[in-house]
């Protein structure tokens, strides 16, 4: 049996064996679906299905490697683009360990540029263009790793947190998920979110982002006399969050840590950290520290801005008509299940034990190469050209991941 039969009967096993229909998205009936048949090598776009009953039919039939849906809501689901009528669409955020900067991603990533006189390639995060030829198609090898995976989670934890507390979404309008792959999707569905254009997403991208903060207590009164403009911060939003976050991070920081944030002063920080947290941090008097300057503060609240910030993929929030992978359906890059996780469970919440889909049995495999990984329980590797007996679950995910081919 070839590699990709073996997937494919996978595939086709878990979508014939279910024992109830995936868990559909609000409005059913308006969303667009799109499937990857791997099989065929098509791309199907432009469906729509009266019920969950119908999409679980064609699932079935059609064993799709993956399975999408419109983040928007549509009078026509299965017209043309322009004719489909949108009417609304969810917001959504992706959060990917591609746009991480993670310190493993520079052992388990690679990318080679996709010009074929080019071919030039490297180590951890994708870069936008060749940094030879100036392409931007690659081809990557990635890895849904345990710390990759912990990262994103972070970053998750951070958008529900300013979604919860800065824009006052309630609970149960925000819906988590594992991607299945190396992240977490966060869906919002709102009546004051779902009419949003572009424009509107990207302000709630570039707040999440922590893009265009101003620091500054700005007083005409004060730039008319040159004075050095005065650090302040409210207790609201973002100055909440950098007033606490700085907190955080002087409490912990060392020397190195404060150098490596481009503090000339460490040495005075270090010396007056109670000083500081209690005058400027409780008390606000921000200048009341010497040697602690206005300038200091903007470097520190720089600094804390990118630890408190969200990494998340932007493209995918401010595109109004996104496909996304449809809740209780297998990835095709790794055969793990997209899975809801309570925003409350979150924490305890592990993918390489929950978004599990291949119960039992075995298979023979010879791994080209894969790092040590966990799935189910267990822990698989390093391996290096090795022939190995693997349940199910963890061949298929090395034979998705081609890390491997099955053996007969
Ligand atoms: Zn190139
Ligand atoms: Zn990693």
């Amino acid at each position: 049996m070839s590699s990709r039969d073996f997937v494919y009967e996978k595939f086709f096993n878990f979508y014939n064996n279910l024992s109830t229909v995936i868990p559909p998205p609000v409005s059913f009936t308006r969303r667009e679906f799109a499937f990857l048949l791997s099989r065929e090598k098509i791309m199907l776009r432009h469906r729509s299905f009266a019920n969950p009953k119908a999409l679980s039919s064609f699932l079935k039939e059609k064993v799709p490697s993956d399975v999408y849906h419109s983040c928007a809501y549509y009078e026509y689901p299965e017209e043309e683009m322009d004719k489909k009528g949108w009417q609304g669409a969810d917001l959504v955020f992706d959060i990917d360990a591609d746009h991480i900067p993670t310190k493993c991603n520079k052992i388990h990533d690679e990318w080679t540029c996709a010009n074929s006189k080019c071919g030039f390639s490297g180590k951890g995060i994708t870069p936008e263009n060749c940094p030879v030829c100036g392409g931007f198609k690659f081809e990557t090898k990635t890895w849904p790793c345990d710390q990759c995976l912990d990262s994103a989670k972070e970053e998750t934890v951070k958008v529900l947190d300013m979604l919860k507390n800065d824009f006052g979404f309630p609970d149960n309008e925000v819906h988590v998920f594992f991607s299945g792959h190396r992240g977490y999707h966060i869906h919002v569905e709102n009546e004051a979110v779902k009419t949003l254009d572009a424009v509107a997403r990207k302000e709630i991208v570039d707040y999440v982002s922590g893009i265009g903060l101003t620091m500054f207590a700005s007083s005409g009164k004060e730039q008319r006399k040159r004075r050095p403009q005065v650090f302040s911060l409210s207790d609201y939003g973002w100055n909440k969050r950098l007033k606490n976050g700085m907190r955080k991070f002087l409490l912990n920081a060392t020397k190195e840590d404060l150098k490596n944030a481009g503090i000339k002063t460490y040495e005075v920080i270090v010396k007056n950290k109670e000083a500081i947290l209690k005058r400027c941090l409780e008390e606000d008097r921000w200048n009341s520290v010497k040697g602690v300057s206005t300038e200091t503060w903007i470097k520190l609240a720089e600094h804390v801005k990118d630890l408190e910030s969200a990494k998340i993929d932007t493209v995918v929030t401010t595109d109004i008509h996104r496909l996304i992978r449809a809740n209780g359906t297998l990835h095709g890059k790794t055969g793990l299940l997209k899975v809801e996780c309570t925003v409350s469970r979150l924490e305890a919440f592990d993918p390489f034990q929950e978004a599990v889909a291949f119960k039992g049995g075995t298979a023979r495999v010879l791994v080209s190469d894969a790092p040590e990984f966990r799935l189910g329980g267990e822990t698989f590797g390093p391996y290096k050209n090795q022939k190995v007996e693997l349940p199910t679950a963890a061949a298929v995910l090395l034979v998705c991941k081609g890390r491997a081919e099955v053996l007969k």
